[in-house]
């Protein structure tokens, strides 16, 4: 079998099972339709989910949506109220800086929408490459692969590559992913990663088992 439509295979029984995976399992699920449907709590989510689990961006979230479902709310809530809504989520007072920041530029140099091209996201405070290509995949459907912890191991235990950072991954995954797949890769990957190829591989359960080259001997009994 040619290692494209290996790699196909794959991501289809993945796709498949994430749809019966309930949302305790995979939490990234939780932020889909936030993410299909308002760019806004999308792009405050991502800036707010780096170094801290997604259950608890996802809370976090939604408490600070409830006061402030625009740019124009956050701008308006003072520092200390941002701060201790925000205090579960890891550097809570910089993310408030930044998320404030963010809200006042787009609102006065983009007029209130948020840029689509990845050189304009990366200028805005707390956005770096994995931040932008997570938004550019999610809410704007960008062909672009967001390449996070999840989506490195698993690309490295499949032997998609064989890297050091995620930088390098998602440089060669642009090689051997399908175009049509790369806006995919980071969902249904992260999903995969939090309820089954964790850091601690669920190998037993895992629907792909028979397709993976991961060495069984690192594999917990
Ligand atoms: S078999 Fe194990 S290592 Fe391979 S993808 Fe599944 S959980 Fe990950």
């Amino acid at each position: 079998m040619m290692e494209k439509e290996k790699i196909e295979i794959i991501l289809e029984i993945i796709k498949r099972e994430f749809e019966k995976w309930p949302k305790e399992l995979a939490t990234v699920k939780q932020m889909i339709e936030v993410h299909n449907n308002e760019p806004f709590k999308s792009l405050i989510m991502a800036v707010l989910s780096t170094q801290t689990k997604d259950s608890i961006t996802s809370k976090v979230s939604k408490e600070l949506f409830k006061i402030a479902p625009n740019f124009e709310k956050i701008i308006e809530l003072n520092d200390e109220e941002l701060e201790k809504i925000l205090k579960p989520i890891s550097f809570y007072k910089r993310k408030a800086k930044y998320i404030k920041e963010i809200s006042k530029i787009i609102l006065e140099k983009y007029n209130g929408k948020i840029p689509s091209e990845y050189e304009e996201l990366i200028k805005l405070p707390g956005i770096g490459r994995k931040v932008a290509n997570v938004f550019l995949s999610h809410v704007y459907k960008k062909d672009v692969i967001a390449v996070d912890t999840h989506v490195h191991r698993i690309a490295n235990r499949l032997k998609w590559v064989k890297t050091k950072t995620p930088e390098q991954t998602e440089k060669k995954l642009y090689e051997v992913i399908p175009k049509h797949l790369w806006k995919d890769i980071n969902l249904y990957l992260v999903a995969f990663g939090q309820a089954i190829c964790s850091y601690k591989p669920k190998c037993n359960i895992c629907p792909i088992f028979e397709l993976c080259p991961y060495e069984r001997k690192n594999m917990p009994k």
